[in-house]
């Protein structure tokens, strides 16, 4: 016999309120401030659920954001994220407050404890939205994400599971606001979790020696595509991207080629940016690339093609060579031309 659960019992918009080493990340404050909208809506409160050791300022920092509540799993097991440890408490917190919608960000501990979070829970996952909005007529969250390889966007409602779970990739919700004055309520969850029920330990956290590039907080992005012709057109591209404060982006091409690092790519299977300004290089516009940057606020595409798709999103196109226009732009630049 299936278990029918009472829908109405659960309350209440959550957001997984992701630490790394005591700092939090950046996807929490975008979902802090998608959720805010979703519990406008719903007319229901929004809460972070907070798990680490010695969590008190993390929490202040999340009800600055706008958490009217924060429900803190603050234990010395629960320093650095383990798979079973997060799993079972946020299970355990998720079985006796029953929110009715939780929100993780799809990074790489949101991508391993959601759906084990969702299983233990016996509800469903929409993983990898793009969008979140709430039914005006019943109340439910509308779940958009691509599809069949980003050719369609899918809308997914969780009909009869509670609570709604979604993870959404970082860098497309915009961040809450922080107001320091605001009050919150801190509620100490009551955690049954033991040593043996964590298998795995963590040693030591070995940071990537490699240069690191952000373009989820970047204000300017110049991408390059297969267009560049070879690794060193990322150089020209560099130079542009530093006049103009800003960082590299890149098409899958680039990156399969070799030229150009798995960071700094820009798409479906990449990061989705949205920066207020996005210089697309020689990169002709493949819907999985468009996907991830569709949401910048300008886009200006260069490319040799006149049919390219990528002007399709364009808000100015330039037809010509990179290697032409690129080094005239710098030296508009240079002189403080508009
Ligand atoms: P091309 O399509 O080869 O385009 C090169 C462009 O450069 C052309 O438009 C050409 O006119 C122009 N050009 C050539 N020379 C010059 C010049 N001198 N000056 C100006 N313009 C010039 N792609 C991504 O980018 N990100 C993703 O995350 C991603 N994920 C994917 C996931 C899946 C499941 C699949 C199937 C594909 C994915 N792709 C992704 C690949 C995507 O489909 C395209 O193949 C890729 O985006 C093409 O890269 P490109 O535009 O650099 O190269």
């Amino acid at each position: 016999m299936p278990i029918v659960k009472d829908l109405s019992s659960y309350k209440n918009v959550w957001v997984f309120a992701e630490q790394r080493q005591g700092k939090i990340m950046p996807v929490s404050i975008e979902l802090l401030g998608e959720g805010r909208k979703l519990a406008t809506e719903t007319g229901s409160e929004l809460c972070a659920i907070l798990l680490g050791y010695n969590t008190e300022d993390m929490a202040k920092e999340l009800i600055a954001y706008g958490a009217d509540k924060v429900y803190v799993a603050d234990n010395a097991l629960l320093e650095n994220f383990t798979t079973d440890a997060y799993t079972k408490v946020i299970s355990d917190a998720i079985y006796e407050v029953k929110p009715e919608i939780v929100l993780m960000g799809a990074t790489h501990i949101g991508r391993d404890l959601a759906p084990r979070v969702a299983a233990r829970v016996d509800t469903g996952l929409t993983a990898d939205c793009t969008q979140l909005e709430i039914d005006p007529e019943d109340k439910k969250i509308l779940q958009t994400r691509p599809a069949f390889g980003g050719n369609i966007m899918a809308t997914i409602v969780c009909q009869g599971h509670r609570p709604q779970m979604s993870t959404v990739r970082p860098g497309v919700m915009s961040k809450a606001e922080m107001d320091e004055s605001r009050k919150g309520e801190v509620i100490a969850l009551d955690i049954k979790l033991a040593k043996e029920d964590v298998r795995t330990e963590v040693v030591e956290i070995v940071k990537e020696a490699k240069e690191l590039v952000s373009l989820t907080d970047a204000d300017v992005i110049v991408a390059g595509g297969k267009g560049l012709g070879k690794a060193e057109g990322f150089e020209l591209l560099k130079q542009l991207a530093d006049k103009m404060g800003g960082v590299v982006g890149a098409s899958r091409a680039t990156v399969d080629e070799g030229w150009i690092d798995h960071s700094h790519q820009v798409g479906q299977t990449g990061t989705t940016v949205k920066p207020t300004i996005y210089i697309a290089c020689g990169i002709s516009g493949a819907i999985q690339h468009i996907a991830g940057m569709q949401s910048s606020d300008i886009i200006i595409a260069i490319n040799k093609n006149a049919s390219a798709p990528i002007f399709d999103v364009a808000d100015y196109g330039i037809v010509g060579d990179l290697y032409e226009v690129v080094p005239k732009l710098m030296e508009a630049l240079d002189k403080g031309e508009d």
